[in-house]
């Protein structure tokens, strides 16, 4: 018998039957790209029940990012990527969310309380943080490790609802750098050709390091490019749009994939 995947043991949130913290798609991909999937999963583990909410919340744009994974899945096979895609909802913690920050453990999101998140102990947020936030990330991390010989430009694919707080949102797509925009400006020129509408610089989401966990860690914390990507869910609803967005994202990487791997380092003087 194997033992517990890590995460299970030491902090008591996840049964052992329970699905791992994290999945790595095409681990040993050889191309330039690294993929992440931050918000991929709506599950919560079954200790948790449903957090108090309504499985149509949970289906919605606040568990998870609807379509992320599908996209992601195929663009690691067009760009022969690894992916590392989070195992549970981001209501149980939020994996790119600094841990001090008050949506981590979100007791509410778009306006709606999450009451299984209410008044936690600080043993009951640890137990999270060891058994789904750590393991996620030091899988990124060991996968980044195990690349340090060659470039490695990271993606961060996510999904965005049409509407928020009642605004429409008017991107298909945007995509978000933090302080070196570098990447993110060779790439948003060829996908702006592949898109009906305005890529979103910077929208609907900024990178923000108090906000922002993924980007800033494992991209400039290394001295990688790196970029989100965040597509409007309403184009990743059918099968055929979820195909037809991994193409665009692939071609458009194509294009300027030698250029941003010629930038070098990630640089924070410009
Ligand atoms: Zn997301």
């Amino acid at each position: 018998m194997s033992a517990a995947p890590r995460g299970h043991a030491e902090s008591g949130l996840l049964d052992p039957d329970e699905p791992p913290a994290f999945a790595i798609v095409n681990a040993r991909g050889a191309g330039s790209a690294i993929l992440v999937c931050d918000h991929a999963s709506n599950r919560i583990p079954r200790r948790l029940s449903t957090l108090g909410l309504a499985p149509e919340q949970l289906a919605d744009h606040i568990g998870w990012d609807p379509g992320a994974a599908e996209v992601a899945q195929r663009l690691s096979a067009e760009l022969d990527a690894p992916l590392v895609q989070s195992g549970y909802s981001r209501l149980v913690i939020d994996c790119n969310r600094p841990l001090d920050n008050a949506a981590s453990i979100a007791e509410q999101s778009a306006g709606i309380q999450v009451p299984g998140n209410l008044g936690l102990s600080a043993r009951a947020r640890a137990a999270r943080v060891e058994a789904l936030f750590r393991p996620y990330h030091e899988a990124i991390d060991r996968l980044l490790d195990a690349r340090s010989d060659r470039p490695s430009l990271l993606l961060s694919i996510h999904s965005f609802t049409p509407v928020l707080h009642g605004e429409q949102r008017p991107w298909p797509v945007g995509v978000s750098h933090w302080r070196d925009r570098r990447f993110a400006a060779l790439l948003s020129k060829p996908l702006a050709r592949r898109v009906d509408g305005i890529v979103g610089d910077n929208q609907p989401y900024p990178i923000e390091e108090a906000v922002d966990y993924t980007v800033p860690v494992h991209g400039e914390g290394r001295g990688l490019h790196a970029v989100m990507i965040e597509i409007r869910n309403d184009g990743l609803r059918e099968t055929a749009q979820i195909g037809a967005w991994a193409e665009r994202l692939a071609a458009a990487y194509r294009e300027i994939e030698a250029e941003a791997v010629s930038l070098g380092r990630w640089r924070v003087d410009i």
